[in-house]
Protein backbone atom coordinates (compact mmCIF):
# COMPACT_ATOMS: atom_id res chain seq x y z
CA UNK A 1 0.00 0.00 0.00
CA UNK A 2 0.96 3.65 -1.04
CA UNK A 3 -0.30 6.21 0.96
CA UNK A 4 0.20 10.02 0.49
CA UNK A 5 1.29 11.63 3.88
CA UNK A 6 2.10 15.94 4.03
CA UNK A 7 1.66 15.92 -0.01
CA UNK A 8 4.38 13.37 -0.23
CA UNK A 9 4.03 9.21 -0.82
CA UNK A 10 4.57 7.07 1.86
CA UNK A 11 4.29 3.41 2.71
CA UNK A 12 4.45 0.80 5.26
CA UNK A 13 6.28 -1.37 2.77
CA UNK A 14 9.33 -2.13 3.00
CA UNK A 15 9.66 -4.00 -0.30
CA UNK A 16 8.89 -0.31 -1.42
CA UNK A 17 12.19 1.80 -2.22
CA UNK A 18 10.55 5.81 -1.20
CA UNK A 19 12.75 8.61 -1.69
CA UNK A 20 12.52 12.62 -1.92
CA UNK A 21 15.41 14.28 -3.42
CA UNK A 22 13.93 18.13 -4.14
CA UNK A 23 13.93 19.31 -7.32
CA UNK A 24 14.22 24.02 -7.59
CA UNK A 25 12.00 23.77 -10.38
CA UNK A 26 8.75 23.91 -9.92
CA UNK A 27 6.01 26.83 -9.20
CA UNK A 28 3.37 28.32 -6.45
CA UNK A 29 0.87 25.50 -4.40
CA UNK A 30 -1.80 24.81 -6.31
CA UNK A 31 -5.65 26.50 -6.16
CA UNK A 32 -8.36 25.57 -3.97
CA UNK A 33 -9.51 22.04 -5.31
CA UNK A 34 -6.77 20.75 -7.50
CA UNK A 35 -4.80 19.62 -8.75
CA UNK A 36 -7.52 17.17 -10.19
CA UNK A 37 -5.59 15.51 -13.25
CA UNK A 38 -2.08 13.24 -13.68
CA UNK A 39 -0.17 13.34 -16.89
CA UNK A 40 1.95 10.34 -17.49
CA UNK A 41 5.63 10.62 -19.06
CA UNK A 42 9.09 8.61 -19.96
CA UNK A 43 11.81 10.54 -19.56
CA UNK A 44 13.40 9.18 -22.89
CA UNK A 45 16.90 9.67 -20.54
CA UNK A 46 19.11 7.18 -19.71
CA UNK A 47 18.94 5.97 -16.39
CA UNK A 48 16.53 6.91 -13.21
CA UNK A 49 19.99 9.00 -12.08
CA UNK A 50 20.53 11.29 -14.76
CA UNK A 51 16.99 11.82 -15.43
CA UNK A 52 16.89 13.06 -11.36
CA UNK A 53 19.90 14.95 -11.70
CA UNK A 54 18.21 16.38 -14.82
CA UNK A 55 15.18 17.74 -13.30
CA UNK A 56 17.27 18.87 -10.08
CA UNK A 57 19.79 21.36 -12.54
CA UNK A 58 18.07 24.55 -12.44
CA UNK A 59 19.04 24.81 -16.46
CA UNK A 60 16.61 22.04 -17.13
CA UNK A 61 13.61 24.15 -16.34
CA UNK A 62 11.83 21.40 -15.64
CA UNK A 63 10.60 18.72 -12.51
CA UNK A 64 8.45 16.26 -12.15
CA UNK A 65 6.19 14.95 -8.77
CA UNK A 66 7.91 11.85 -9.27
CA UNK A 67 9.81 9.98 -11.22
CA UNK A 68 9.84 6.11 -11.28
CA UNK A 69 12.85 3.59 -11.62
CA UNK A 70 13.09 0.31 -13.84
CA UNK A 71 12.86 -1.58 -10.63
CA UNK A 72 9.92 0.12 -9.15
CA UNK A 73 12.03 2.56 -7.30
CA UNK A 74 9.75 6.11 -6.63
CA UNK A 75 11.94 9.33 -6.17
CA UNK A 76 9.44 12.16 -5.37
CA UNK A 77 11.05 15.70 -6.52
CA UNK A 78 8.19 18.00 -5.70
CA UNK A 79 5.29 18.03 -2.80
CA UNK A 80 2.04 17.42 -4.06
CA UNK A 81 0.50 20.67 -3.51
CA UNK A 82 3.23 22.40 -5.07
CA UNK A 83 3.26 22.84 -9.14
CA UNK A 84 6.02 20.99 -11.02
CA UNK A 85 7.16 21.91 -14.56
CA UNK A 86 6.51 18.82 -16.47
CA UNK A 87 3.56 19.45 -19.24
CA UNK A 88 4.73 22.66 -20.67
CA UNK A 89 2.05 24.23 -23.51
CA UNK A 90 -0.41 22.23 -23.23
CA UNK A 91 -3.87 21.73 -23.06
CA UNK A 92 -6.52 19.21 -21.93
CA UNK A 93 -10.66 19.62 -22.78
CA UNK A 94 -10.70 23.17 -22.92
CA UNK A 95 -8.55 23.85 -20.26
CA UNK A 96 -4.34 24.89 -20.69
CA UNK A 97 -1.15 24.88 -19.20
CA UNK A 98 -1.90 21.67 -17.00
CA UNK A 99 1.24 22.43 -15.06
CA UNK A 100 -1.50 24.51 -12.78
CA UNK A 101 -4.04 21.61 -12.25
CA UNK A 102 -1.96 18.44 -12.64
CA UNK A 103 -0.15 15.91 -10.97
CA UNK A 104 3.39 14.73 -13.51
CA UNK A 105 4.83 11.69 -13.11
CA UNK A 106 8.12 10.44 -14.87
CA UNK A 107 9.09 6.74 -15.80
CA UNK A 108 12.41 6.06 -16.84
CA UNK A 109 12.04 4.51 -20.47
CA UNK A 110 14.40 5.54 -23.24
CA UNK A 111 11.05 5.74 -25.11
CA UNK A 112 11.47 6.22 -29.18
CA UNK A 113 14.07 3.68 -30.40
CA UNK A 114 15.81 3.80 -33.73
CA UNK A 115 15.55 0.52 -36.04
CA UNK A 116 19.52 -0.51 -37.43
CA UNK A 117 20.57 -3.55 -39.39
CA UNK A 118 21.55 -6.07 -36.15
CA UNK A 119 18.43 -4.44 -33.92
CA UNK A 120 17.16 -1.29 -31.85
CA UNK A 121 19.09 1.26 -30.55
CA UNK A 122 18.30 4.57 -28.32
CA UNK A 123 18.77 8.40 -29.56
CA UNK A 124 22.39 8.15 -27.98
CA UNK A 125 23.47 5.00 -29.06
CA UNK A 126 22.63 1.96 -26.05
CA UNK A 127 21.18 -1.14 -28.08
CA UNK A 128 18.42 -2.42 -26.45
CA UNK A 129 17.48 -6.05 -26.71
CA UNK A 130 14.64 -7.69 -28.57
CA UNK A 131 12.95 -9.20 -26.00
CA UNK A 132 12.00 -5.28 -24.19
CA UNK A 133 11.22 -3.76 -27.61
CA UNK A 134 7.48 -3.24 -28.14
CA UNK A 135 7.02 -2.56 -31.83
CA UNK A 136 3.27 -0.71 -32.16
CA UNK A 137 1.97 2.25 -33.64
CA UNK A 138 1.85 5.70 -31.46
CA UNK A 139 -2.44 6.98 -31.86
CA UNK A 140 -0.87 10.13 -33.62
CA UNK A 141 0.90 8.19 -35.91
CA UNK A 142 -0.34 6.09 -38.74
CA UNK A 143 2.85 3.36 -38.99
CA UNK A 144 4.95 1.19 -36.56
CA UNK A 145 7.55 2.23 -34.78
CA UNK A 146 9.97 0.45 -32.04
CA UNK A 147 9.84 1.41 -28.50
CA UNK A 148 11.38 0.39 -25.14
CA UNK A 149 9.08 -1.76 -23.06
CA UNK A 150 8.02 -0.45 -19.62
CA UNK A 151 8.75 -2.68 -16.96
CA UNK A 152 5.81 -4.83 -14.96
CA UNK A 153 7.33 -3.00 -12.04
CA UNK A 154 6.90 0.55 -13.34
CA UNK A 155 3.70 -0.61 -14.62
CA UNK A 156 2.35 -1.92 -10.77
CA UNK A 157 3.51 1.21 -9.23
CA UNK A 158 1.96 3.68 -11.66
CA UNK A 159 -1.35 1.48 -10.46
CA UNK A 160 -0.37 2.23 -6.61
CA UNK A 161 0.04 6.10 -6.76
CA UNK A 162 -2.68 6.82 -8.95
CA UNK A 163 -4.71 4.90 -6.45
CA UNK A 164 -2.86 6.45 -3.82
CA UNK A 165 -3.09 10.08 -4.95
CA UNK A 166 -7.09 9.47 -6.20
CA UNK A 167 -7.26 9.09 -1.96
CA UNK A 168 -6.03 12.33 -1.26
CA UNK A 169 -6.48 14.66 -4.24
CA UNK A 170 -10.24 15.07 -6.54
CA UNK A 171 -8.36 13.36 -9.28
CA UNK A 172 -10.58 12.41 -11.86
CA UNK A 173 -8.44 12.09 -15.08
CA UNK A 174 -5.24 10.99 -16.31
CA UNK A 175 -4.05 11.57 -19.06
CA UNK A 176 -0.56 11.28 -21.46
CA UNK A 177 2.01 14.32 -22.43
CA UNK A 178 0.92 13.42 -26.30
CA UNK A 179 -3.20 13.17 -24.99
CA UNK A 180 -2.20 16.80 -23.71
CA UNK A 181 0.21 18.67 -26.25
CA UNK A 182 0.13 16.73 -29.33
CA UNK A 183 2.33 16.82 -32.02
CA UNK A 184 4.92 18.08 -30.16
CA UNK A 185 5.14 14.86 -27.25
CA UNK A 186 5.09 11.17 -28.00
CA UNK A 187 5.21 9.98 -24.29
CA UNK A 188 3.93 7.80 -22.92
CA UNK A 189 3.76 6.33 -25.93
CA UNK A 190 1.80 3.34 -27.33
CA UNK A 191 4.03 1.06 -25.40
CA UNK A 192 2.44 1.65 -21.66
CA UNK A 193 -1.05 0.40 -20.78
CA UNK A 194 -2.39 3.80 -20.46
CA UNK A 195 -5.93 2.89 -21.64
CA UNK A 196 -6.26 0.12 -19.42
CA UNK A 197 -5.24 1.78 -16.53
CA UNK A 198 -8.16 4.38 -17.15
CA UNK A 199 -10.82 1.43 -17.84
CA UNK A 200 -9.73 -0.02 -14.68
CA UNK A 201 -8.63 2.74 -11.80
CA UNK A 202 -11.52 6.02 -13.48
CA UNK A 203 -13.92 3.99 -15.54
CA UNK A 204 -13.96 1.09 -13.14
CA UNK A 205 -14.25 -1.43 -16.42
CA UNK A 206 -11.80 -4.02 -15.05
CA UNK A 207 -10.64 -6.59 -17.68
CA UNK A 208 -9.55 -8.96 -15.07
CA UNK A 209 -13.27 -9.45 -13.94
CA UNK A 210 -14.58 -10.73 -17.27
CA UNK A 211 -12.53 -13.32 -17.09
CA UNK A 212 -14.84 -16.44 -16.59
CA UNK A 213 -12.25 -19.16 -16.50
CA UNK A 214 -14.60 -21.96 -15.14
CA UNK A 215 -17.48 -21.76 -17.54
CA UNK A 216 -15.74 -20.13 -20.77
CA UNK A 217 -12.13 -21.33 -22.40
CA UNK A 218 -11.02 -17.37 -22.55
CA UNK A 219 -8.50 -16.52 -25.37
CA UNK A 220 -5.73 -13.93 -25.70
CA UNK A 221 -2.77 -12.53 -28.24
CA UNK A 222 -0.06 -11.13 -27.11
CA UNK A 223 0.64 -7.68 -27.76
CA UNK A 224 4.00 -7.21 -27.07
CA UNK A 225 6.91 -7.75 -29.13
CA UNK A 226 8.19 -10.54 -26.98
CA UNK A 227 6.34 -11.81 -24.11
CA UNK A 228 8.36 -13.77 -21.21
CA UNK A 229 6.50 -16.66 -20.23
CA UNK A 230 7.24 -17.70 -16.33
CA UNK A 231 7.04 -20.83 -14.48
CA UNK A 232 4.52 -18.66 -11.86
CA UNK A 233 3.12 -15.46 -11.74
CA UNK A 234 5.56 -13.21 -11.10
CA UNK A 235 9.00 -12.01 -12.62
CA UNK A 236 11.17 -13.54 -10.02
CA UNK A 237 9.67 -17.16 -11.52
CA UNK A 238 12.11 -18.88 -14.38
CA UNK A 239 10.89 -18.30 -17.93
CA UNK A 240 10.07 -21.73 -19.48
CA UNK A 241 10.83 -21.09 -22.99
CA UNK A 242 11.73 -18.39 -25.23
CA UNK A 243 9.38 -15.86 -25.48
CA UNK A 244 6.45 -15.71 -27.06
CA UNK A 245 6.24 -13.79 -30.04
CA UNK A 246 3.60 -10.57 -30.55
CA UNK A 247 0.51 -12.01 -32.16
CA UNK A 248 1.03 -15.79 -30.12
CA UNK A 249 -2.56 -17.02 -29.53
CA UNK A 250 -2.29 -18.34 -26.10
CA UNK A 251 -5.67 -20.05 -23.98
CA UNK A 252 -5.99 -18.69 -20.83
CA UNK A 253 -6.82 -21.39 -17.96
CA UNK A 254 -6.08 -18.94 -14.60
CA UNK A 255 -5.92 -15.59 -13.31
CA UNK A 256 -3.91 -14.25 -10.72
CA UNK A 257 -2.58 -10.73 -9.44
CA UNK A 258 -2.22 -9.55 -13.39
CA UNK A 259 -0.95 -12.78 -14.37
CA UNK A 260 -2.40 -14.97 -16.95
CA UNK A 261 -1.72 -18.88 -17.04
CA UNK A 262 -1.75 -19.58 -20.62
CA UNK A 263 -1.31 -23.05 -22.55
CA UNK A 264 0.22 -22.56 -26.37
CA UNK A 265 2.23 -25.67 -26.86
CA UNK A 266 3.30 -25.19 -23.06
CA UNK A 267 2.18 -23.54 -20.63
CA UNK A 268 3.15 -21.52 -17.92
CA UNK A 269 2.54 -17.67 -16.69
CA UNK A 270 2.69 -14.30 -18.81
CA UNK A 271 2.04 -10.54 -17.81
CA UNK A 272 -1.86 -10.01 -18.24
CA UNK A 273 -0.68 -6.16 -19.20
CA UNK A 274 0.52 -7.49 -22.28
CA UNK A 275 -2.15 -9.63 -22.98
CA UNK A 276 -5.53 -8.76 -25.22
CA UNK A 277 -8.64 -11.02 -24.37
CA UNK A 278 -10.06 -12.08 -28.01
ZN1 LIG B 1 6.62 14.31 -21.13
Amino acid sequence: MIAVKNHRLVSSDKSLQISFDASPNHGTTFSEGLPDVIVLHYTGGSSLESSVNWLKNPASKASAHVIIGKNGEIVQMVPFNIKAWHAGISEWQGRKNLNNFSIGIEIDNSGLLEKRVDGYYTYWGKRIDNSQVVLATHKHKNQEQAWEAFTEKQIVIVEKIVMALKERYPIKDIVGHDDIAPGRKTDPGPAFPLQKIKNKLFYYRNEDVQLDINNNPNYGIVTADYLNIRTGPSVNNQTVSEPLPKGTKLKIVEEKNGWLKVKVDIQGWVSQHWVDLL
